[in-house]
Order: C-alpha cells, then structure tokens, then sequence
C-alpha cells in the first residue's frame, strides 16, 4: 500500500439500497451486494428487517395516488428486506444503473434486474433515484448507531 496516496472526496454520495422480500425470498442477498461490493462502492449500513406498514407508506409517499400503492405496500411488507447504506463517487446514479430499469422487461441483460428478475410488481431491488433522497431515505431506515463510516484500504486504488 502507498500511503501517500489519498483518495479525493470529491463526488462522493450516500444512496440507500434495499433487496425486497422476493430477492430475499429467492436467496439473491448475495448476489446482489456483491454487485455493488465489485463495482467499488463501501458499505457503510446493512441490517435484515421486517418493515411495518407505516415505515412502507412513508418511503414511498410519492406513489400514495398510484393504483398499484396497496400492492406496493402489502409487497415490500410480506417478509423481511435487506437495508442498506453504500457510498461512493456517484453511487446514487450508477446504482441505478446497476439496478437497471424498474420494468425488469426493460432492464439489459448485466444489470440485476434484467439479470434476476421478470414483472415490476418483483423487481427485488430498491435504489434511491437522487443524493438528497438518498439521504432522506438512509435517516428513514437506519437509526444513527447503525452506520458506520470507516476508511477502506482500496480507496486511493479506487479513485485518484
Ligand atoms: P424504481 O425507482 O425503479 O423502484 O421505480 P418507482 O420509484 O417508479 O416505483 C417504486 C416501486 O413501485 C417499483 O420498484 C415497483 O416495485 C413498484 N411499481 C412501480 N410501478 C408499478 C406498477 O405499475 N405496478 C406494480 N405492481 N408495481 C409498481
Ligand atoms: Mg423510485
């Protein structure tokens, strides 16, 4: 390891990802973090949690008037989820593309949707769609002595 050399802060997020209940379900928790590990992202939250109702309703207010929203909420409630924090130079945007498109029959092939998934109502994987609400959503899922921030030694090997 070179010591004099320093990775930039510059560029780096916050984004909050979740597997939902059928990625659990299916047995894709590793799969899908070590996705995210490879890319080069640090992991800096990560807890299995039965999500209640209420917390549900909260992270996807936005989708309140859709159609869908009860099925929504009875989906990402019916069994545990995998919570998690990752940082990284844009983490938020490249996660999503990671992820790929909500419509998994839209999602390339390489990304987890495309790869492990088939309809939209089990698409097994959440992502934070901007920095701020990447930060709204972490301070909504995990309370403050769940994260932790340390320094990872391929940092500098990462980023210049
Ligand atoms: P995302 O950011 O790609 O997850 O997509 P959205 O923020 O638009 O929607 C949030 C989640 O709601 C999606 O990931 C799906 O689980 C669900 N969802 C969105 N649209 C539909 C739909 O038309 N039908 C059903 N059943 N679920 C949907
Ligand atoms: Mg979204």
């Amino acid at each position: 390891f070179l010591p004099h050399l320093v990775a930039s802060m510059e560029g780096v997020e916050q984004t909050y990802i979740m597997i939902k209940p059928d990625g659990v379900q299916r047995g894709l928790v590793g799969e899908i973090i070590s996705r995210f590990e490879r890319k080069g992202f640090k992991l800096t939250g990560l807890k299995l949690f039965q999500c209640p109702k209420e917390l549900a309703e909260e992270h996807y207010k936005d989708l309140q008037s859709k159609p869908f929203f009860p099925k929504l909420i009875d989906y990402i409630t019916s069994g545990p989820v995998v919570c998690m924090a990752w940082e990284g130079v844009g983490v938020v945007a490249s996660a999503r593309k990671l992820i790929g498109a909500t419509n998994p029959l839209n999602a390339e092939p390489g990304t987890i949707r495309g790869d492990l998934a088939v309809q939209t109502g089990r698409n097994v994987v959440h992502g934070s769609d901007s920095p701020d609400n990447g930060k709204r959503e972490i301070a909504l899922w995990f309370k403050e002595g769940e994260l932790c921030s340390w320094e990872a030694v391929q940092g500098p090997w990462l980023v210049e």
